[in-house]
């Protein structure tokens, strides 16, 4: 049906993302291709989950929250119950990138000559900018580049295998490299193998807003004699969602955590490392200067809460 439809047709999965898009006119497909009638998108087979669960089922998976916690908690942190029953798992993962001049009315829009991501030529955010920063408001995407998860897309070519960092650009118009005509059939979440991970979120309404920073942290725990664990980090990964176009990893901040047992030191230096490159725009809700304080605030707070894992599990 995509293959016929070319650029006409669009998939859709919950709708939650697409029809208010449709309504602002962002997206005007002439034919709309659900995927929720495909039995096997909805199907989760130990570690691959397909990608049409929706986000209540995704939360509640007593295998992802008992392998995966940090899946099932970022998933209960999207928006409101009656979006998480409609939402899916795939649909997150493909968000529309947001600003405060995109996501408006298709009027409000035209009232301002529109802008460079829909039907207009400038950035209303940086107008000597030749690209759109639109960010990734995603709560779920940092979470599987963290946890470096891959994604299993279906083409007319065949399917192939992505690792989720792979699977974004940093680009608000073009933010994902999957071809359209592609599904995202599933997750593959890694094998729970003496790695943790959080996910903090940064919004104003607690019950209901996009998120305007996520953290996302993972740590893989070094092992010493007898595969026991030593309480030494031996690799982190460290990414913000909210800030850029894709969920960004802050390599240095997961690079400066190596070695460390999460001491108060080493925590503040992933927390700095992270805010540094934090670059947010004037394009989502909040101060930009005081969400980039945030950065710092947040990271320190999920790093703390591993740590407190990590001694509670001891
Ligand atoms: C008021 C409100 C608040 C929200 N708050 C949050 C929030 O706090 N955090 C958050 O992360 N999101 C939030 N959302 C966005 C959205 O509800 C969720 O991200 C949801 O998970 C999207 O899933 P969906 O299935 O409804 O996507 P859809 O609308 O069906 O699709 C979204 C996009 O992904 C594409 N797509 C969907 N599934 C696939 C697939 N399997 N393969 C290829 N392409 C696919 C569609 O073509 C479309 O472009 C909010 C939305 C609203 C309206
Ligand atoms: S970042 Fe610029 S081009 Fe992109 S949606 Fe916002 S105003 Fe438009």
């Amino acid at each position: 049906m995509k293959a016929d439809a070319g650029p006409d047709g669009m998939f859709v999965a919950g709708g939650t993302d697409l029809y208010p898009n449709m309504k602002r006119r962002h997206q005007e497909p002439k034919l709309v291709i659900t995927l929720m009638g495909i039995p096997e998108l909805r199907r989760a087979d130990g570690r691959t989950i397909g990608s049409c669960i929706t986000l209540t089922d995704l939360s509640a998976s007593r295998f992802v929250r008992g392998s995966a916690s940090v899946v099932a908690h970022a998933a209960a942190l999207v928006s409101t119950p009656l979006l998480r029953n409609m939402g899916t798992l795939g649909g997150n993962l493909c968000l529309d990138t947001r600003c405060n001049y995109y996501n408006q009315t298709y009027e409000w829009r035209k009232a301002i000559d529109f802008c460079m991501k829909k039907d207009g030529h400038i950035c209303w955010v940086a107008p000597s900018s030749p690209r759109c920063w639109a960010v990734n408001s995603s709560d779920v995407a940092p979470v599987m580049v963290a946890l470096s998860a891959d994604y299993v897309l279906v083409g007319p070519s065949g399917e192939r295998v992505v690792p989720a960092a792979r699977f974004y650009h940093n680009d608000g118009i073009n933010y994902l490299t999957k071809q359209p005509d592609e599904v995202l059939a599933a997750v593959r979440l890694p094998a729970p193998d003496g790695w943790d991970a959080v996910y903090h979120k940064l919004r104003r309404r607690g019950s209901f807003d996009f998120p305007v920073l996520g953290v996302a942290a993972w740590v893989k725990w070094e092992t010493g004699k007898g595969n026991r664990p030593t309480g030494r980090v031996a690799e982190a990964r460290i990414v913000l969602g909210g800030v850029a176009s894709w969920p960004q990893e802050v390599a240095a901040a997961g690079a400066v955590l190596v070695g460390t047992d999460l001491s108060d030191e080493g925590v503040a230096a992933a927390a700095d490392a992270a805010y540094r490159p934090a670059k947010p725009m004037d394009n989502t809700d909040f101060d930009l200067s005081w969400r980039k304080q945030m950065t710092r605030v947040y990271v320190t707070r999920a790093l703390a809460e591993l740590r407190q894992r990590r001694q509670a599990a001891q």
